[in-house]
């Protein structure tokens, strides 16, 4: 074997790929881990502080998920916090604000309600909110810019004191600087490294990047939205496709919110969840967004990737129907519409304004302004043998030694959780031990579930 040869590679140094290479070098026995990065530092994608909300997603607050999907999100999200917990990292990487969902209007009031019924048993520490308790914890969302009480009935249900948002590039650093310090493993990585093929020869990965190859065992790709573009190029996952969802946002130089206040979310719009928070990377900002903007490139803010966005999608009659089908209804297509126009200076920010009125209606023009350069992209992914725009995260494991992830959100909060997926799968692959019983007890939540029988 080569001296470039691994156990694992993993490509891509996002928070997704950093969390992999911690758990490999913490919690199994395997010796020789190699992480590829494409640029000269982790996480400057989708996983920096600029490009994604900064919110830990655990089900409480999120309108979009089911209480099924709740229970999930819950535990991976509670690995993220014991971890950081257990480094110390309150914060530094790690934040604690309060948090709501807001409903306004009767119906959503209504919605609000039941969903709280429903959703305390999971969350025993959730509140319901009145219009006073409102009107005290985050006045801005009562008042308008007179400072008389907004007329709608208006309802919120959310928490104080849990942990809620994370800088996932600072955590992404402490991932491998934790695993870096492992003695009695090789654990390299190699920036500027970005992997242009993969081959399987034998049962041996032989991974070619800019700069020179690797082989290894086993390979994952956790390149975001070039996952999918690596697979289809090696005839994996050819029946979907990648949507790249742009998201951007606006700023305010003055301390608007307390804390994170999201909206009750459109079901048919998976990625809507306009919200207003403090910015956890620029001091007394707060930043609301991220607007949703189909963008026919993988990266944002890097020159390319245009081409590789036409390879993903892999554009045919199947693809064509999701997009039919979804402009079909009037309410998607005004969404699109809007979120195009958002981009489009001068009207942009007004036509931002009356979103975001719902959140805070005393906010005007001089308040907030389009934040240049913040933002990322969703791969969302695109089902064609059902003809369908899938919602969430999919991972596409061959079964031969290669998986491949792609990851919007909430795939920065589900970080720990993808990756002790992949490491099961890994160490049953490959023969080695994962050692379940540390990782159960550093990072996993016992906390009982009310009304559970077991
Ligand atoms: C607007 C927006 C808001 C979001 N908000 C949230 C949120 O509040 N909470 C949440 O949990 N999630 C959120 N997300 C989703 C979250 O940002 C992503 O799920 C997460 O960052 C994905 O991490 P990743 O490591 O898989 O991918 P990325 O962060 O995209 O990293 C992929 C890495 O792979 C590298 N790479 C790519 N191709 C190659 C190659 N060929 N060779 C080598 N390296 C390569 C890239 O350079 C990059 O470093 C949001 C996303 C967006 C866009």
């Amino acid at each position: 074997m080569t001296q470039n040869h691994y156990d694992v590679i993993i490509i891509g140094g996002g928070v997704s790929g950093s969390a992999l290479f911690y758990e490999l070098g913490r919690y199994t026995d395997i010796k020789k881990i190699c992480l590829l990065e494409k640029y000269d530092s982790l996480a400057s994608l989708n996983s920096n502080g600029s490009a994604n909300s900064q919110t830990i997603h655990c089900g409480d607050i999120e309108t979009n998920y089911t209480l099924e999907k709740a229970a999930k999100v819950k535990k991976t999200a509670k690995m993220v916090e014991k971890y950081c917990l257990k480094h110390g990292y309150e914060d530094k990487v790690i934040f604690s604000h309060q948090k709501l969902a807001l409903g306004v209007g009767r119906e959503e009031v209504i919605y609000i309600k039941n969903r709280f019924e429903e959703f305390k048993s999971l969350y025993p520490y959730l509140e319901l909110y009145d219009k006073e308790k409102l009107a005290e914890i985050e006045p801005a969302v009562i008042y308008d810019k007179d400072g008389n009480e907004r007329p709608e009935d208006i309802v919120g249900m959310g928490a104080q004191g849990e942990y809620t948002t994370v800088d996932f590039k600072a955590l992404s650093d402490t991932f491998i600087d934790n695993t870096l310090k492992i003695q009695d493993k090789v654990t390299d990585i190699f920036f500027n490294n970005e992997v242009t093929q993969i081959q399987k020869i034998g049962t041996t990965y032989h991974v070619q990047t800019t700069m020179t190859q690797f082989t290894a065992d086993f390979v994952v790709v956790d390149a975001g939205a070039h996952s999918l573009y690596l697979a289809h190029q090696m005839g994996h996952g050819l029946d979907y496709g990648c949507l790249p969802m742009a998201g951007s946002f606006y700023m305010s130089n003055k301390q608007i919110l307390n804390g994170k206040v999201y909206m009750v979310q459109n079901p048919k719009l998976p990625f809507a969840a306009l919200h207003g928070d403090p910015d956890i990377l620029v001091n007394g900002f707060t930043r609301f967004g991220p607007t949703a903007l189909m963008l026919p490139k993988l990266e944002r803010f890097k020159p390319g990737t245009y081409l590789d966005f036409f390879k993903t999608l892999r554009l045919d009659h199947n693809v064509i129907k999701i997009f039919v089908d979804l402009l079909s209804d009037s309410e998607i297509r005004n969404y699109v519409m809007k979120n195009f126009l958002f981009e489009v200076p001068y009207i942009n920010k007004k036509l931002f304004l009356q979103d975001a009125h719902k959140i805070v209606p005393s906010l005007n023009e001089e308040d907030i302004s389009y934040a240049k350069g913040f933002g990322g992209v969703r791969p969302q992914i695109l089902d064609k043998k059902n003809q369908k725009l899938m919602l969430g995260e999919a991972s596409i494991d061959t079964g031969e030694g290669i998986i491949f992830n792609m990851t919007p959100s909430p795939g920065a909060t589900s970080c720990l959780g993808n990756a002790v997926r992949d490491v099961e799968a890994i160490c049953e692959y490959l023969g080695f031990t994962f050692d379940k019983k540390t990782f159960n007890d550093e990072l996993v939540d016992e906390e009982p579930i009310e009304g559970e029988n077991t």
